[in-house]
């Protein structure tokens, strides 16, 4: 850990976004003394997890000027990790209150659980009385050693502030990525991007190729095949010759990527197959965007890699003033949160340093080095996967906090890997329980939570 300082800072720091992100850094910030103001351009927190039936006009989200629809969640999600491992370290995602007919106790609940759950770690630790509600972050500039900021509220007034520091928590789940398909200009059919999804019933009795097969890719086409005529996915990973009909359903099919789209209907997938496809569904992910984000082209986002950023965090050049939490995928999301913000809180106020802009330039040369040098495209720069442990347990030395639990660790692996391997299932089927009663015992034993849930005492575990 860097060498702490004995005076602490107090400063005057905007948060943007009041989703997972926003809503523990402002805890931690305030935590370490600093006065939070939170921008939220809802009219609540929760950020990702506030369902909205509505989507956008344009289905596939390309029009600059669309009015923009923050969620991307649909009607029958469910989280895809278990929850012990899911929530903030110090707030663990459990059933509460456990008598609450309202909640959903299963251990891949539905967003709306989420939500609450995010609902209750605003309340337990009022942090609303730091949000500006209605109220969006249109311009982010520095200004000397400080940050103005403009926001607009919804009556559609202006005003300009000045910040010591900036946490960007803007979230990357709206502005979506569209794959390019060979003669798609002309064929005639229709495209929908997964963040405008939300409930199958469109797609009654349609032929429907969905690309994408990770996260949504695979719910959203289990969730059509109930009412579609057919369901085809076509993934870039896989072979070309793949072919194959999936289990639990008898109208869903995996392909490789598609080929070309034709003028008369059809997709040709690589693998030579054909189907009269009626709508395409682009499950194929989402773009960094900072539209209020003025640092002269310091920061860009290229192919999906925002930076120069020291640990997914810091620009150099603008260290500590400003900052970015959750950037990373494909890692346990609260909990990283959780710990860069700490990070972030901690560096502010002075008890924990950071290395020189020079030192920090050369770590971000060197991992983009290695990653090119490990043939991973640009745009998997923040995917973390194998190495979330290490990255998350090299931020908690900075601040001083213990690394990744053992069992939080092997429920991520074991989550990761029923979700490949039986995706239809996962959600239901495990056989980690002695994973879930360590995770019980230790949120017990640190005083988390009072007592062992009763459907544990009632197994006789
Ligand atoms: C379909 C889907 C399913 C997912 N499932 C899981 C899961 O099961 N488990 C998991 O851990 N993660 C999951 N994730 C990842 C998820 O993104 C994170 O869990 C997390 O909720 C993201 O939080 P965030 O605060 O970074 O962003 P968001 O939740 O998107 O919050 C950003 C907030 O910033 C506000 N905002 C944006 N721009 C401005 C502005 N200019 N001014 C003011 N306010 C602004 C927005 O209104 C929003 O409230 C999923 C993601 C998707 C897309």
């Amino acid at each position: 850990m860097a060498p702490a300082r004995s005076r602490i800072n107090s400063l005057h720091v905007a948060v943007i976004g009041a989703g997972a992100a926003g809503l523990v850094a402002a805890r931690e910030l305030r935590r370490e003394s600093h006065s939070v103001v939170v921008f939220e351009r809802d009219t609540q927190v929760g950020g990702l997890w506030v369902y909205t039936p509505q989507s956008e006009t344009d289905e596939l989200s390309l029009d600059p000027n669309r009015s923009i629809v923050h969620s991307s969640v649909y009607e029958s999600l469910r989280t895809n990790l278990p929850r012990e491992c899911m929530g903030y370290r110090d707030f663990p995602f459990v059933p509460r209150p456990e008598d609450d007919e309202s909640r959903d106790p299963r251990r891949y609940p539905s967003h709306k659980e989420v939500l609450a759950y995010l609902q209750d770690f605003a309340r337990e630790f009022k942090l609303e009385e730091m949000v500006r509600f209605e109220t969006e972050v249109v311009r982010v500039e520095p200004e000397g050693r400080k940050w103005r900021i403009r926001s607009r509220n919804s009556d559609g007034i202006s005003g300009d502030e000045i910040f010591d520091s900036v946490v960007v928590c803007n979230g990357h789940y709206t502005e979506p990525r569209v794959a390019h398909v060979p003669g798609i200009e002309s064929w005639p059919g229709k495209q929908v991007h997964s963040h405008n999804y939300r409930v199958p019933d469109p797609f009654k009795d349609q032929v429907v190729v969905v690309i994408g097969n990770f996260a949504s890719g695979s719910d959203i086409s289990r969730d059509i095949t109930g009412v579609a005529k057919e369901v085809h996915i076509a993934s870039r990973s896989n072979p070309s010759e793949t072919y194959e009909k999936l289990p639990g359903s008898n109208n869903l099919w995996l392909h490789s990527m598609i080929e070309s789209a034709q003028e008369d209907g059809s997709i040709v997938f690589q693998n030579g197959k054909v189907v009269q496809a009626d709508t395409i569904v682009h499950c194929t992910g989402y773009k960094y965007h900072f539209p209020f984000l003025n640092t002269n082209g310091y920061i860009t986002v290229e192919d999906n890699c925002v930076g120069p950023l020291y640990k997914h965090v810091f620009p150099p050049a603008h260290a500590p003033g400003l900052s970015f939490i959750g950037l990373p995928w494909m890692t346990l999301q609260f909990f990283m949160f959780e710990l860069q913000s700490k990070w972030v809180a901690a560096v502010l106020s002075g008890r924990v340093t950071l290395p020189s802009e020079d030192k920090m330039m050369e770590d971000v040369t060197a991992f983009y080095a290695k990653r090119d040098a490990n043939g991973l495209p640009k745009r998997y720069t923040h995917r973390l996967g194998a190495s979330q442990i290490e990255y998350l347990n090299w931020i908690a030395e900075q601040v001083g906090a213990p690394p990744v639990e053992q069992w939080r660790g092997q429920e991520v692996e074991g989550g990761y890997f029923r979700l490949a391997t039986q995706s239809d299932t996962f959600r239901d089927k495990w056989d980690d329980d002695h994973l879930i009663v360590e995770a019980y015992e230790d949120f017990v034993r640190q005083k988390l939570i009072s007592v062992l849930p009763s459907q544990l005492l009632e197994s006789g575990r």
